[in-house]
C-alpha cells in the first residue's frame, strides 16, 4: 500500500486540493511509494501567511527551547533511521545502507543546529567613545522559502531547515516532487517534537509552487539547491527585488590522480566518487584527470571494478548500484554518452541501459576523452558516467581541473606535499579533498561551491549563520 501524502499548513496535516502526485520506485516504476494531492497556489498562499504569522512568536522563543525541539526530532529520526532509510531507497533509488546513513546524517545536522543555542550569539566591540560599547547581535531574517532537490531527500532539507529554525526563522518548504515521502517524514519528526503551528509549512507539488514561494512578498529569504538552470532563474527573480538567496547548483567535479599517489586507494575512491548513488550527487566525480605515466593502470583498475559491480534493486543486499531517479534522467544520461564526439573512447562494455525489472538503470560507464571541449567533459550529466583524460604533469592537471564553469568539489590524489599546498592555493572549488573522494560533507564545517556552482553564503557549520541571520550593530552608550 502506498503511503499517504499530505501538506503541512499552519500546524495542520491536510490533503492538498491540487492534482494527484504519485512517487514511484525507480527500481520498479510500477510500484507507487506514496501518493496524495498536491498543493494549489491558494495553499501556498496560506502556507506563507501562516509562516509570516508565526514569525514573531518563534523569534521570541528562547533559542534553547527552539534547539530542544530540533534535538527531539533528531532522536525520532535516529529511532526510525532503518525504516525511513529503506523508504528513502525505495523512493530515490540509492542503496538502502546509504538511505539509512542519510537519515542518520539528518539527525546529526539537527543536533548540530540544536547546540547552536549554547554558542556565542554575537560580538562585543570596544568603542572610541567613553562609556560606550558596540554590540553586534544576530536576528532571524523572517520567513525563509526552502526549495530542495531529489538527490538527498532528507539531508539537504535538514541542513537548510535546521539552521533556519534554530536561528528563529519560520519556513515554507517545497521538496522535489519525486521524493515527497521523505519530506513528510522530516516535517512530521519536527511537528511531533513540538514545533509550534505555522513555524514549518510543507507544500508538495510542481516547480511552479517553488517559484510562487520564492516570489512571494512575505518570503524574506530563499535557500535553494538544485540545477543551475532553475537556480539562476530564482536568483534573477530574487535579485529583481533585492531578496537574499542562497543557491547550491550543479557541478562537474574533477578527481586528479598523480603518478605518486597510492593508486589502489585512489582507484577505490574514484570509483566510489563517480558511481555511489548512481553518480547523482552534486559532489560526484565526473571528470578524472590522470597523469599519463599511470593512466593505463588507473583506467584498467577502474574498468575492472566497474565490470564487477552488481546493478539492481537498491534495497537488496549485494547490490552495488541502483537505478537513476526517472526514465527521463536515464534517457538524458544515455543521450549524453551517445552524443560524445569522435575523440572519445568507451572503456566499459555491456548494455548502457540494462533491462532489470523495467527499472531506470544506467550501467556505470567510463569514457576516455581526448578533446576536453567535448560536452561529456564540460557538462553536468548527473549519472554514473565518468570521463577520463591523460595529462603530462601536475601543473597541467590543476589547470584542467580549473577549466570549468563549475567549482563545487575536487579530489587530488598525491603524496607530494608541495603539489598539495599548490593545489590548496590554486584550485577554485568550494570543497577540496586531498586523498579522498570528491563526495562527503560534515555537518559542522562549511559546505558549498564557487563559480557557477553556488551563489550566496555557505551552508552548514557556523557558516550557516551568515545566511539565516541578519546582523544588527548596536551602539550602547550608558553615560548620559
Ligand atoms: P532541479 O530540477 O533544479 O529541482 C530542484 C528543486 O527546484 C525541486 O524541488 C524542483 O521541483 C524545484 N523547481 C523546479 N522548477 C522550479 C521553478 N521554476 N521554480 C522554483 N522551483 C523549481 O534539481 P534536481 O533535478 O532535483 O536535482 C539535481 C540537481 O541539483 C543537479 O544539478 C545537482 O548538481 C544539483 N545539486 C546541487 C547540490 C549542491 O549542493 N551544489 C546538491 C544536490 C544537488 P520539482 O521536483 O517539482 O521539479
Ligand atoms: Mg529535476
Amino acid at each position: 500500500m502506498p503511503e499517504d501524502l499530505q501538506l503541512l499548513i499552519d500546524g495542520e496535516w491536510r490533503d492538498g486540493s491540487g492534482p494527484l502526485l504519485r512517487s514511484v520506485n525507480p527500481a520498479h516504476p510500477h510500484e507507487t511509494v506514496a501518493e496524495g494531492a498536491t498543493a494549489t497556489g491558494a495553499e501556498v498562499e496560506r502556507a506563507v501567511t501562516a509562516a509570516a504569522a508565526a514569525a514573531d512568536g518563534w523569534r521570541r522563543t528562547p533559542h534553547h527551547d527552539r534547539g530542544a525541539i530540533l534535538a527531539r526530532a533528531a532522536v525520532a529520526l535516529r529511532t526510525e533511521a532503518d525504516a525511513f532509510g529503506v523508504e528513502l531507497s525505495r523512493e530515490e533509488g540509492k542503496l538502502a545502507a546509504e538511505g539509512i546513513g542519510e537519515v542518520r546524517r539528518a539527525a546529526q545536522i539537527l543536533d548540530f543546529f540544536a547546540a547552536e543555542a549554547n554558542r556565542e550569539a554575537g560580538e562585543l566591540y570596544a568603542s572610541p567613545r567613553a562609556g560606550e560599547s558596540i554590540v553586534v547581535s544576530r536576528h532571524p531574517v523572517g520567513v525563509v522559502g526552502v526549495v530542495t532537490p531529489f538527490n538527498f531527500p532528507i539531508a539537504i532539507p535538514a541542513w537548510k531547515i535546521a539552521p533556519a529554525l534554530s536561528y528563529g526563522n519560520t519556513v515554507v518548504w517545497k521538496p522535489a516532487s519525486v521524493v515527497p515521502l521523505l519530506a513528510q517524514r522530516l516535517a512530521r519528526a519536527l511537528t511531533d517534537a513540538g514545533l509550534p503551528d505555522g513555524v514549518l509549512n510543507l507544500v508538495v507539488g510542481a516547480g511552479s509552487l517553488g517559484q510562487a514561494i520564492v516570489e512571494h512578498p512575505l518570503v524574506d529569504a530563499v535557500t535553494f539547491t538544485g540545477s543551475t538552470t532553475v537556480g539562476r532563474s530564482l536568483i534573477a527573480a530574487c535579485g529583481a527585488v533585492a531578496k537574499p538567496i542562497q543557491a547550491e547548483l550543479g557541478g562537474k567535479n574533477a578527481a586528479i590522480v598523480l603518478a605518486d599517489a597510492d593508486l589502489p586507494a585512489a582507484i577505490d575512491d574514484v570509483v566510489a566518487g563517480a558511481f555511489r548513488a548512481s553518480g547523482q550527487r552534486c559532489t560526484a566525480t565526473s571528470r578524472l584527470i590522470v597523469q599519463a605515466d599511470v593512466a593505463d593502470q588507473v583506467m584498467e583498475g577502474i574498468r575492472a571494478r566497474i565490470e564487477s559491480m552488481v546493478l539492481g534493486d537498491p534495497t537488496t543486499a549485494g547490490t552495488d548500484v541502483g537505478p537513476v531517479i526517472t526514465g527521463d534522467a536515464r534517457d538524458s544520461i544515455a543521450a549524453a554518452v551517445r552524443a560524445a564526439g569522435s575523440g572519445t573512447r568507451l572503456l566499459t562494455a555491456g548494455d548502457l541501459l540494462p533491462d532489470i525489472d523495467a527499472g531506470h538503470y544506467v550501467r556505470p560507464t567510463l569514457v576516455e576523452v581526448s578533446d576536453t571541449r567535448d560536452p561529456l567533459w564540460t557538462d553536468e550529466i548527473f549519472g554514473p558516467v565518468l570521463a577520463v583524460t591523460r595529462v603530462p604533469d601536475a601543473d597541467t592537471a590543476l589547470r584542467l581541473a580549473n577549466d570549468s564553469p563549475f567549482g563545487l568539489s575536487c579530489a587530488l590524489f598525491t603524496s607530494d606535499l608541495a603539489v598539495t599546498l599548490h593545489a590548496m592555493a590554486e584550485l577554485r572549488v568550494g570543497v577540496l579533498h586531498i586523498n579522498s573522494e570528491t563526495g562527503g560533507a560534515d555537518p559542522h564545517v562549511p559546505f558549498g561551491g564557487t563559480k557557477a556552482s553556488a551563489f550566496g553564503p555557505k551552508e552548514q557549520g557556523r557558516a550557516a549563520r551568515d545566511f539565516f541571520t541578519s546582523m544588527r550593530t548596536v551602539y550602547l552608550q550608558g553615560r548620559r
